[in-house]
Parts: C-alpha cells; sequence; structure tokens
C-alpha cells in the first residue's frame, strides 16, 4: 500500500526536526511513502531515520533544496537557530527561509504527494497546498495544552487585567484555572524579531486555513485540552504520539536527531551503577542559552543538594564551571558532565533517573513523562511557560524552578543556587517528590499503551492517513 506519498517539511531546529523524523519514519511504518525536504547542512540529521527505515524495507527519502545563505550576505551553513546569526541577520535568515518556497513548490508540482506536513514557520505552505489541491497539515512542535492556552492569551488584554508585569491572572475560559504573569507571556518589543514577528503571526493565519494539525502527544495527557481544541477552539488536530517511542534500541535512543558526545555504553555503565531514582538529570535544550553566572551558580546547587546528577553543558560552558568542581563530583561518583549532545531519551528512560530539571521545551517534558520522571520546571523562551504549567500545575508531576522571566534572547539567567538546591531537594527526596514520580509512572504507562495497537495515537494515526487519503478539495 505504498501509494500514499506524505511531505514532510520541519523547520531546521532540533526541536522540530527530531519529532517530525519520527513521524516520517512512523508513517513508512504503516506502508505510506514519506519524503522529508531539507537543506544541505541539515541533511545528516535524518540519516540516522533514512537507515532505519531502508533496514526495514519502508520507504522513506530525503529531498534536499539550497538554502540562499551566501546570497543574502548570511553565513555559510547558518541554516538552523542552533548555529546563532546575530540578532541583526535575523531577519536576514527568515528572508532565506521564505526563499525556500520556490524549491519546495517545485518539488510539489514534479511529486505529485496526497499531502504535505510542513512546520509553523512555513505559512506560505498553505498556499502552494492550495495550489496542488492536496491538504496543508501543521506541526508546530508542541502539545495541545500549550496551543489552547495561547490562544485563551491571545484573546484577552492581560495589559487591562493587571497592575503590574509580576501580578497573577487567570487565564479565561480552559478547564483547569491557569494563573499567569505578564512577564511569562512572550513579547517582542526588539526591531531584531521584526521579521520573526511577522512570521509568527502569518504562521498563525495559516494555521487556520489549514487542513489541520499533527500533534505529537497522547489524548490520556491532555484530554480536556484536546477536547478544547476541538470543540471549542474548532480545530482539526491529531495526537500521534509520543513519538520518541518509536526508538526501541539503544542505538536508536541515543543517535536520535545527533550522535551522543559521550558513548552510550559508559553512560548506561554509569547509571547502572546508581540506585533507581537517585539520579537527576539536567539540560536545558538545544536552543536556550544559560549565561557564565547561571552555570555557576547551577554546578553550586546541584553539588549543596548531594543528589547524583547527569548535566549536559556547551562545551564552551565548561571553563564557566567552579574550581575543580568536574574532578571532585567525578572522583566521589556524584556527577557526570556531557559536554555537547546527550542521549537524552536513553538517560530518561532508565531507571536510575528519578529527577529532571528541565527548561520545558515540548519535546522534554513529552521525554520526561514518557521516563516517568519528576522535573523542576525551569522555562525560559517560547511556549516554555505555557509547558511548565502543565507539569507542575495540571499534571502535578513537577515543582516550579521559582520566579523566572520570559526571554525573547532564549536566555537563562537569575536563578540562585539555593533555589535550585532546594527545587531539586524536592523532587529527588520525601513523599512529595515520591507521589509526583507515581503520577509520572502511570503517564508513561498510558503513553506506551497510548502507541500500541488499539492505543488513542494509533487509532489517531489511523484515523489521519484515512483522513488523508480520502481528502477531497472544497476548491
Ligand atoms: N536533545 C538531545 N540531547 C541533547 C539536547 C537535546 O537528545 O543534548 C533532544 C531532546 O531529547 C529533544 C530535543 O533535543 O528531543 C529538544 O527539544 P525540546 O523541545 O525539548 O527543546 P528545544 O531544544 O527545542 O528548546
Amino acid at each position: 500500500m505504498a501509494n500514499c506519498h506524505v511531505v514532510f517539511f520541519p523547520f531546521m531546529a532540533y526541536g522540530h526536526t527530531i519529532p517530525m523524523a519520527d513521524m516520517a519514519v512512523l508513517l513508512a511504518s504503516r506502508g505510506l511513502k514519506t519524503t522529508i525536504i531539507t537543506t544541505p547542512t541539515n541533511a545528516p540529521r535524518f540519516s540516522r531515520s533514512i537507515q532505519k527505515t531502508i533496514n526495514y524495507d519502508h520507504q522513506m527519502e530525503l529531498h534536499i533544496i539550497q538554502f540562499k545563505d551566501a546570497e543574502l550576505g548570511l553565513p555559510a551553513g547558518s541554516e538552523n537557530p542552533d548555529q546563532p546569526v546575530s540578532d541583526e541577520l535575523l531577519s536576514t535568515f527568515f528572508e532565506a527561509i521564505s526563499m525556500l518556497q520556490e524549491p519546495v513548490e517545485q518539488f510539489i508540482r514534479e511529486s505529485h504527494p496526497n499531502c504535505i506536513v510542513a512546520d509553523m514557520f512555513y505559512p506560505w505552505s498553505t498556499e502552494i497546498a492550495a495550489k496542488f489541491n492536496i491538504p496543508r497539515i501543521v506541526f508546530n512542535g508542541t502539545g495541545f495544552f500549550p496551543q489552547c492556552v495561547a490562544n485563551a492569551v491571545g484573546l484577552i488584554d492581560h495589559a487591562k487585567n493587571v497592575q503590574s508585569d509580576s501580578e497573577l491572572f487567570i487565564v479565561p475560559h480552559l478547564p483547569h484555572e491557569i494563573k499567569l504573569t505578564r512577564k511569562q507571556l512572550p513579547h517582542f518589543e526588539s526591531e531584531a524579531f521584526k521579521g520573526f514577528l511577522k512570521v509568527l503571526i502569518e504562521a498563525m493565519e495559516a494555521e487556520v486555513k489549514s487542513y489541520g494539525v499533527i500533534f505529537n502527544s497522547f489524548y490520556e495527557l491532555e484530554p480536556e485540552y484536546v477536547h478544547h481544541y476541538r470543540e471549542v477552539m474548532n480545530r482539526k488536530g491529531w495526537h500521534i504520539g509520543p513519538v520518541s517511542l518509536c526508538n526501541r534500541n539503544t542505538e536508536d535512543k541515543s543517535e536520535r536527531g545527533k550522535k551522543s558526545s559521550i558513548d552510550e555504553h559508559e553512560c548506561l555503565k554509569w547509571m547502572e551503577s546508581k540506585a533507581p531514582d537517585s539520579v537527576v538529570y539536567v539540560s536545558f535544550g538545544t536552543i536556550v542559552k544559560v549565561t557564565r553566572s547561571q552555570v555557576y551558580e547551577i554546578a553550586m546547587g546541584l553539588e549543596a543538594c548531594n543528589e547524583y546528577f547527569i548535566w549536559v553543558i556547551k562545551n564552551e560552558q565548561e571553563q564557566w564551571l567552579p574550581e575543580g568542581f568536574q574532578e571532585r563530583t567525578a572522583a566521589n561518583g556524584k556527577g557526570l558532565v556531557i559536554k555537547g549532545w546527550a542521549p537524552q531519551v536513553l538517560i530518561l528512560d532508565h531507571e536510575s533517573v528519578g529527577g529532571f530539571v528541565t527548561h520545558c521545551g515540548w519535546n522534554s517534558v513529552l521525554e520526561g513523562v514518557t521516563g516517568g520522571v519528576a522535573m523542576v520546571a525551569w522555562p525560559v523562551m517560547a511556549e516554555q511557560f505555557y509547558n511548565a504549567k502543565l507539569v507542575t500545575d495540571v499534571l502535578k508531576i513537577g515543582v516550579s524552578i521559582g520566579d523566572v522571566e520570559w526571554s525573547a534572547t532564549a536566555s537563562c539567567d537569575g536563578v540562585e543556587r539555593v533555589a535550585i538546591e532546594k527545587a531539586v531537594a524536592r523532587v529527588m527526596g520525601g513523599e512529595e517528590g515520591d507521589e509526583m514520580r507515581r503520577r509520572a509512572q502511570v503517564l508513561k504507562e498510558k503513553a506506551t499503551a497510548a502507541v500500541k495497537e488499539g492505543g488513542s495515537s494509533y487509532s489517531d494515526l489511523n484515523a489521519f492517513i484515512q483522513d488523508i487519503k480520502t481528502f477531497k478539495s472544497d476548491s
């Protein structure tokens, strides 16, 4: 049944390429033909997924289009946001993104797919799909809950509702009482974000005009918000995750997205030497920039709380660690510092890991849930403050790091070591932490059941496939 062809076009950030690659693998495993469109620098990110499908005789291909970096004066290879361009060049980066429209349209014209699943950052793909009478499905990298909160926040004039940026207000019309402050909301005042803001507005408009949105989520995680999205917001959305669960063996888990900087067997050996639920994993994902002073405070906080930890830092952050920190924590077996890329899913799935200090990127939250761990929610940017509320206030599987402010520049800063020590102690020890972990374990079981035959995500993926196979354009 390899006649139905779905084209995936991910935005080039890891938080988008990783789940979309898993989605393409998932659809290929159901007998559909899948193609991922990407640019030359980003192509290697998909090689593991392509290899996997070849091994299973499934149909998945890459289609490479050129990125006009040189033409627009961008540094060569700046094809993704984790090789950041300067603030001044951010608008140029998005201009280069908009120039991908033509080669994408050409590919759709030539290959006649049944459907295009395109990232939110390509709003113009809705027009391309309309031109060729195929459905455009949006992927925005988040879940139903953050989408519902963002929609509700957009409906209120929060400038009128509160006296100050730090006063809590209730987000109206939601199934739970969700409280936020103005300083936790996205805001892009700076001139440098003009181009980005324009794309965000176009993305929201295009989402409403598109056929539907595909979510890396599962019904049992956020049932009220699946209903809210479908019935109250009146949008079409399918939940087909957690897609990370399609990576079953050690290699698939440790090479997801990128080859780990640490040998996976060395990492496993370290974790195996620890008791169940005794290790806290600390990671801020791929975009967040942890400042020099914050790196220092995290180190001091981790050492003070005396728990076992695995901490992922960027290579350049090593020199910001306190004197002798790595040597001390390695020698007493307390800490494993991974410089570069960690095998996150492998770590979170390990029984020794019981806690996760996270920036609350959607993938990390979901991977934490499928790992059955309790979380310290430390949001920084994008929709992460909404995701944090899901973790702490709705699912009650984590605690908040405290009073932090949304950052347009993705800068993580200003939390003192005592707050870190206290938050880690709450999730790792005592009845409170155990209770959160018990709830997380229940969700883990539900997540595993959701992707099995007959489960909620398995069935919704069937519904999705059926929908695109029988799609008839209104025009
Ligand atoms: N990731 C990983 N190793 C790392 C850093 C990140 O495997 O060292 C993966 C992580 O498992 C997740 C993705 O990268 O799937 C990050 O996505 P998320 O939405 O959590 O955060 P973002 O980086 O987009 O802010």
